[in-house]
């Protein structure tokens, strides 16, 4: 017998790939392997009777993204609110019409030019900043719509966003407006909207002028794209 042929002795056949997908969305440590999604709507379905944390016990929506599937620009906030929780959309209450103001402000179109999403598809209880353990069990649906999208640059709105998918843990007020590499893909971490809510001065150095600040360099670096 060959060592192939011993080897083979010990596969489980019991076990194939499509059982394998079955289990992601009820345990965590079931991984989602690059490429496990042909599309978003398979990986929503996914998201809407997914248990890998607990955040899929309170919700009534996963709130999976909006925008354009193949958006050069995505923007990466931290979890579902209220408003995104009970309409299945994120960035929909007043942070989210702010952040539509901010991108048309630099004639950028949500619809078109932009794709929208969080790291975690469920509503935190209280809207409290999603876990460690919460963000890990839902990172790997998040690198999947980064593969399927495919941005040329990524937005972290917030800390707990660029914390969620890089690990840097520094403050945003230090990195906001930096551009990072981060998986080879060009990133900008930013001030996220409600906090701009919070802080509605548009005085020279205050967050809202950062912001505005931020979103130029933004638009700078898309039009130097797409001129190459
Ligand atoms: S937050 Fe993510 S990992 Fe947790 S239950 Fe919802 S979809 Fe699943």
């Amino acid at each position: 017998m060959s060592n192939e042929q011993q080897l083979s002795l010990f596969e489980d056949s019991s076990i194939d790939s499509n059982d394998q997908k079955e289990l992601i969305p009820k345990d965590a440590k079931i991984p989602i392997p690059t490429g496990t999604y042909a599309n978003m709507t398979e990986l929503a379905q996914h998201c809407d009777r997914c248990y890998r944390c607990s955040l899929g016990n309170t919700r009534t929506h996963a709130v999976v993204g909006r925008g354009n599937l193949k958006a050069p620009i995505m923007v990466v906030g931290e979890a579902p609110g209220q408003t995104e929780d009970e309409t299945g959309l994120p960035f929909v209450g007043k942070a989210g019409q702010l952040l539509e103001k901010i991108f048309a402000s630099v004639k950028l179109d949500t619809e078109t030019d932009v794709y929208i999403c969080n790291i975690n598809k469920c509503r935190p209880p209280d809207n409290r900043v999603p876990t460690t353990e919460e963000m890990e069990a839902c990172k790997p649906y998040l690198l999947e719509q980064i593969r399927l999208v495919d941005p040329k640059i990524i937005l972290f709105v917030g800390a707990t966003a660029v914390k969620g998918l890089t690990g840097d843990k520094r403050a945003i007020s230090k990195i906001r407006g930096e551009w990072m590499e981060w998986d080879g893909r060009l990133c900008m971490p930013i001030f996220h909207p409600s906090y701009l809510l919070r802080n509605q001065s548009r005085e020279v150095g205050k967050p809202k002028w950062l912001t505005w600040q931020d979103i130029q360099a933004v638009r700078a670096k898309f039009d130097e794209m797409q001129n190459n």
